[in-house]
């Protein structure tokens, strides 16, 4: 048997890397930087330090867990409470993918986004979520 069949059998019925999981490394490399960032202050590079394996520590801890079910309910949760974030993150990729076809602005009234083609000229905009009209160059 080799390596890799051992590992395989060493891991089945274990949860491995998640969602949850990646986002604790991240948050690990983060405090790490951050850790050595602040070298010169004691106390705050200790803080980053104890927090970067605290996360590092429940992030193997979670990888080798047994216990699936709960782990993927702490994967699920972690879905909900993110969800805003890497929404906007989205909306962010998509505005840059997009800015040469199109220019986006806020409504003025409920700051919703509106998308309207570049190279239009002066344009006036209806708010799809209000109704509020207003002029903008496009
Ligand atoms: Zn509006």
């Amino acid at each position: 048997m080799n390596f890799r069949q051992k590992l395989a059998q060493f891991m089945y019925g274990r949860n491995g890397m998640d969602a949850f999981g990646r986002f604790l490394l991240l948050l690990a490399v983060v405090l790490m930087l951050l850790s050595t960032l602040f070298a010169r202050v004691a106390l705050l590079s200790g803080l980053f330090l104890a927090l970067e394996w605290a996360a590092l520590i429940c992030c193997i801890w979670r990888t080798f867990s047994r216990d699936i079910v709960k782990r993927q309910q702490e994967n699920a949760a972690y879905y909900e409470k993110s969800r805003a974030f890497r929404t906007w993150c989205r909306s962010l990729r998509d505005r840059w993918q997009q800015r040469r076809d199109y220019k986006f602005f806020r409504c003025p009234s409920c700051h919703a986004l509106l998308r309207v083609p570049r190279g239009r000229g002066m344009l006036e905009l209806t708010c799809r979520k209000c109704g509020n009209r207003f002029k903008r160059r496009s």
